[in-house]
C-alpha cells in the first residue's frame, strides 16, 4: 500500500481525528504534514497571538507523534504545488484533511479536491452546515440540532505508521511565527492536545452556570484557543460532559451551540465578516475620526472595566466572555466606531481569534447581526 499524506490544518490533535485514524485504517504509512500559507486565507491570514499559539501547538503536535515513531512534516506553500510535490517526493497516492469552513479556504480546498486524489473529513463541528438550512436566530436552529441527536462517537488516539524514508522538514523557527518583541511573555497557556485534555478536566460544568458571569472567577473552560486550533473536538467534549450533566452542564454544552452555530452563520452568509448580516445597517452613520480608538486598544478610556478587558486581553491573549461584550459595545455604540474594526483588533490580539466565532460576537454585540 503506497503513503498517504495526512494534510494537519485546524486539527491539532490524534484523537477523535477522523482524517488521520482514516489514513490509518486505509493501511500503509502515513505522513503527517502541515503546510504554512497565510497568503491562502484571503482578508483573514493569522494574527499575530494566533502564530504565537500556532507555534507551540505545531512543536506539541510533533512531540506527540514522535512519542509515537512518527512526526510533523512542515513546509511552506503554497499549498497545492506543495501537497503535489510531497507525493512525488514520497510516492503517496492520496492526500487526506479535516475540512475548514472560512470562505477563502472553502475556495482553495475546492481545487485542491478536484486537482488531487483526496478525501475529506469533519473533525471540528458537531453537524455539517449543509446538513440545515440557513437559521438565522440561535433557539430554533439548536432544537434542530439537538432533535437530530449530536453525534458524540469520539474515535481512539491514532498511532500513524512511519514510512521506510521521512520526506524533508522545514525547522518550525523558520516559519517565523513567534514575534519578534516578546510582548507573549505574559501569556499563560498550554497549547497542544495534552493542554485540552488538562483543562477539560479541571473545568467544573456543575458551576458553570453560576460562575459564567463572573468575570472575577475562573468559571468558563478557558477552552476555546484549544477548540479553535482543534486540538480538542466539541465531540470529545460533548461525550465527556453530556452522560452526566446536570442543568449548568447542559448550559455549558449549549455554548457549544453557540459555536456550531457561528460557523453555519459563516458557511450559508460567508459575506457576513465585513458586512452585516441585517443589510439596514450597512449605512450606519459611524463616526468619520474615530476618536477615542487608541485609547480603546491600550485600555486607557477612564472606564475601569472597558481597560481592565482591554489589558488582559493584551497581556493574556484571551477575554471574559462578559467583558467582550462591553468592551464591543463601548467602542460600537459609545465610541461609534465601526464594528469590523474592533473584529479587527480581536482578530490580531486573541489567541482564539476565530473567523465564525469573532464574526458572530461582533455583528451580535453591535446589533446588526444574528
Ligand atoms: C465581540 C466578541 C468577539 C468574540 N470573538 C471570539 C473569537 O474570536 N473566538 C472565539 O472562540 N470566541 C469568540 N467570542 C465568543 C466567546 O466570548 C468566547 O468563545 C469565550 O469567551 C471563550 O472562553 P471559554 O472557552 O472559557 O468559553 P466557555 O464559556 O467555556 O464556552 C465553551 C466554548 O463554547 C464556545 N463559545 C462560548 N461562547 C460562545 C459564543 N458567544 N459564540 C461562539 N462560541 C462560543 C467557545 O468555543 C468556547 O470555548 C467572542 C465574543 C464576543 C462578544
Amino acid at each position: 500500500m503506497r503513503p498517504t499524506l495526512v494534510w494537519f490544518r485546524l486539527d491539532l490533535r490524534l484523537t477523535d481525528n477522523p482524517a488521520l485514524s482514516a489514513a490509518v485504517r486505509r493501511g500503509g504509512p502515513v505522513i503527517p504534514v502541515y503546510i504554512w500559507a497565510p497568503e491562502e486565507e484571503g482578508a483573514w491570514p493569522p494574527g499575530a497571538a494566533s502564530r504565537w499559539w500556532l507555534h507551540h501547538s505545531l512543536a506539541a503536535l510533533d512531540a506527540r507523534l514522535r512519542e509515537r515513531g512518527s512526526r510533523l512534516i512542515l513546509r511552506r506553500g503554497p499549498t497545492l504545488d506543495t501537497l503535489r510535490t510531497l507525493m512525488t517526493e514520497t510516492g503517496a497516492d492520496a492526500v487526506y484533511w479535516n475540512r475548514r469552513y472560512e470562505p477563502a479556504l472553502i475556495a482553495r480546498d475546492k481545487v485542491i479536491q478536484a486537482t488531487l486524489p483526496s478525501k475529506s473529513f469533519n473533525s471540528a463541528l458537531l453537524f455539517e452546515p449543509w446538513e440545515f438550512k440557513p437559521y438565522r436566530v440561535f433557539t430554533p436552529f439548536w432544537k434542530a440540532c439537538l432533535a437530530r441527536g449530536v453525534p458524540a462517537t469520539v474515535q481512539p488516539r491514532a498511532r500513524p505508521p512511519a514510512p521506510a524514508r521521512w520526506p524533508a522538514s522545514v525547522k518550525l523557527e523558520s516559519l517565523e511565527l513567534l514575534p519578534r518583541l516578546d510582548w507573549a511573555k505574559g501569556f499563560d497557556w498550554k497549547p497542544g492536545e495534552a493542554g485540552a485534555q488538562k483543562l477539560l478536566r479541571r473545568f467544573n460544568a456543575r458551576r458553570y452556570t453560576t460562575d459564567r458571569d463572573r468575570p472575577d472567577l475562573a468559571g468558563t473552560s478557558r477552552l476555546s484557543p484549544h477548540l479553535h486550533f482543534g486540538e480538542i473536538s466539541p465531540r470529545q467534549i460533548w461525550n465527556a460532559l453530556a452522560k452526566n450533566a446536570d442543568q449548568s452542564g447542559w448550559g455549558y454544552l449549549r455554548q457549544l451551540g453557540w459555536r456550531e452555530f457561528a460557523h453555519h452563520l459563516l458557511y450559508h452568509f460567508p459575506h457576513t465578516t465585513d458586512e452585516p448580516l441585517r443589510p439596514e445597517f450597512a449605512r450606519f452613520p459611524w463616526s468619520k475620526t474615530h476618536t477615542g480608538w487608541r485609547e480603546w486598544t491600550r485600555g486607557e478610556t477612564g472606564f475601569p472595566l472597558v481597560d481592565a478587558g482591554m489589558r488582559e486581553l493584551w497581556t493574556t491573549g484571551w477575554m471574559h466572555n462578559r467583558v467582550r461584550m462591553v468592551v464591543a459595545s463601548f467602542l460600537v455604540k459609545d465610541l461609534l466606531i465601526p464594528w469590523q474594526e474592533g473584529a479587527r483588533w480581536f482578530w490580531d490580539t486573541l489567541v482564539d481569534a476565530d473567523l465564525a466565532n469573532n464574526t458572530l460576537g461582533w455583528q451580535w454585540t453591535a446589533g446588526c447581526g444574528a
